[in-house]
């Protein structure tokens, strides 16, 4: 199955290459404004805009007529047109936002990019776009050096399982990366090797997973230890920066200092959202995750769950591909199913939850258990009582169709004494005595696994 993947490398250029980088993406965001310009000109007189192929004719014309744009040639010719095409893509998606037919937050109407104000990135899908050992090969850049090897992709390229499509440049923090955009022709495990095996699971900060799988088994992936301590640092740099005056040069240097920590903290985070969500795809043929409403969401004031909230989309979209991958599914649930504030033991759903509480009580039973164990044991209820209406993979389920069937329609009935059984329910009895031992051991299956 050919499948689209993205390897990304960062990269360490030479002086000469550093200044050609900051050309290319200079052309790219001159490219981008002149475009947007042409394209309100012509807004303003026809109700029109241009395609990037206009674009791209006008601007050969131009290039040409204008001794003022005679330093175009200085760069790859093919910046200019990526530029045009993200463009018309901006375009395109404003309008498919006004009209409600594209998902996630309203997107604005494309706007000017600014020097420094805006993302240096620009993209080859043309020309000599190699890699080989620690160099990756770019139209008019030539042999840059990277950090890392690029052997994994280069025997793809070599043996003929991956074509590379684009090569997109970027700079985050000083630092500049190329991300290649390949065409893997990848060998899909038809079953699973776990057929049945199931586990739920809740994403979040100083805990990356916490999982419950179908054996009851309490899985619990931690953030890695540099993560807690970026965090602690990144904490303070953004107090410092808070205290710098407006347009100064300390504010300067300490916008740096943040956006290099912000960087150091996205690559640790990710890095571990990887290593964790291949183990679960491997382990487990259903994954359960909440399906979070990330563009919607409100900005949060709490620097770890704003770092959390950018890390949701990223370990969904890499459990998306993954359980597909490996013969499995993920299978999400409905953004308004209450995962956390219901009870895993007798159903009911509790009115509020503070984001403070981290252990959750049951009025109704008397259950106590951590607060993420809950829900992730109703997100794997989820997938065992929906058998029938679960979408495959990227699919959500709604509460009221295949939601949790609450085991106990009077709260006040079923009180639960000390031990925190729910008299006369065989089923909730079960699960109650589950919460008992946990946060459970290894179960023989996972016993000596990696994640444990
Ligand atoms: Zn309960």
């Amino acid at each position: 199955m050919a499948v689209s993947q993205a390897y990304r490398f960062a990269l360490d250029p030479s002086p000469a290459q550093e200044r050609c980088l900051r050309s290319h993406a200079g052309a790219a965001r001159f490219a981008w404004n002149w475009g947007l310009a042409r394209c309100k000109e012509r807004y303003e007189a026809a109700r029109k805009w241009y395609s990037s192929v206009d674009l791209h004719r006008l601007w050969n014309a131009a290039k040409k007529a204008d001794p003022g744009l005679a330093w175009w040639a200085e760069n790859s010719k093919c910046v200019y047109q990526e530029s045009f095409r993200d463009l018309e893509r901006g375009l395109k998606d404003f309008v498919r936002s006004r009209k409600g037919e594209r998902k996630g937050k309203r997107l604005g109407f494309p706007r000017f990019k600014k020097r420094g104000r805006c993302r240096d990135s620009f993209r080859f899908s043309t020309g000599a776009i190699r890699c080989a050992g620690r160099t990756v090969t770019l139209p008019r850049l030539g042999a840059i050096r990277t950090y890392e090897s690029t052997r994994k992709l280069a025997r793809r390229v070599e043996n003929g399982t991956a074509r590379i499509v684009s090569a997109t440049v970027s700079r985050t923090a000083q630092r500049w990366f190329v991300s290649f955009t390949v065409v893997v022709d990848r060998a899909i495990a038809p079953r699973h090797p776990w057929p049945g095996s199931a586990i739920g699971v809740d994403l979040g900060v100083r805990t990356l997973v916490t999982g419950v799988d179908d054996r009851g088994s309490v899985i619990e992936i931690c953030g890695p230890k540099p993560l807690s301590s970026s965090l602690r640092r990144l904490r303070r740099a953004s107090r410092a920066h808070s205290r710098t005056q407006d347009g100064s040069e300390n504010r300067r240097k300490s916008a740096g200092r943040l956006a290099r920590i912000h960087a150091r903290v996205a690559y640790v985070r990710a890095d571990a959202l990887h290593k964790a969500t291949s183990e679960l795809s491997v382990r487990y043929e259903t994954v359960v995750a909440e399906d979070l409403n990330v563009a919607g969401m409100t900005r949060s004031r709490r620097l770890a769950r704003a770092v959390a909230d950018q890390g949701f989309g990223q370990a969904r979209r890499m459990l998306a591909y993954k359980t597909e991958w490996n013969g499995g599914r993920l299978i999400l649930a409905d953004r308004w199913y209450p995962s956390s504030k219901l009870c895993s033991g007798c159903g009911t759903v509790k009115a509020k939850l503070a984001l403070s509480e981290r252990v959750f009580t049951c009025e109704a039973c008397g259950l106590r258990t951590d607060r993420d164990v809950n829900a992730a044991r109703n997100l794997l209820d989820l997938a065992a009582s929906g058998a029938e209406s679960i979408n495959a993979c990227g699919g959500t389920i709604r509460p009221g169709t295949a939601g949790h069937v609450p085991v106990n329609q009077e709260p006040g009935t079923a009180h639960a004494g000390q031990t925190g059984t729910a008299s006369g329910q065989p089923l909730a009895a079960g699960r109650v005595s589950a919460h008992a031992h946990c946060p459970a051991t290894a179960l023989p299956r996972l016993a000596g696994h990696p994640l444990l």
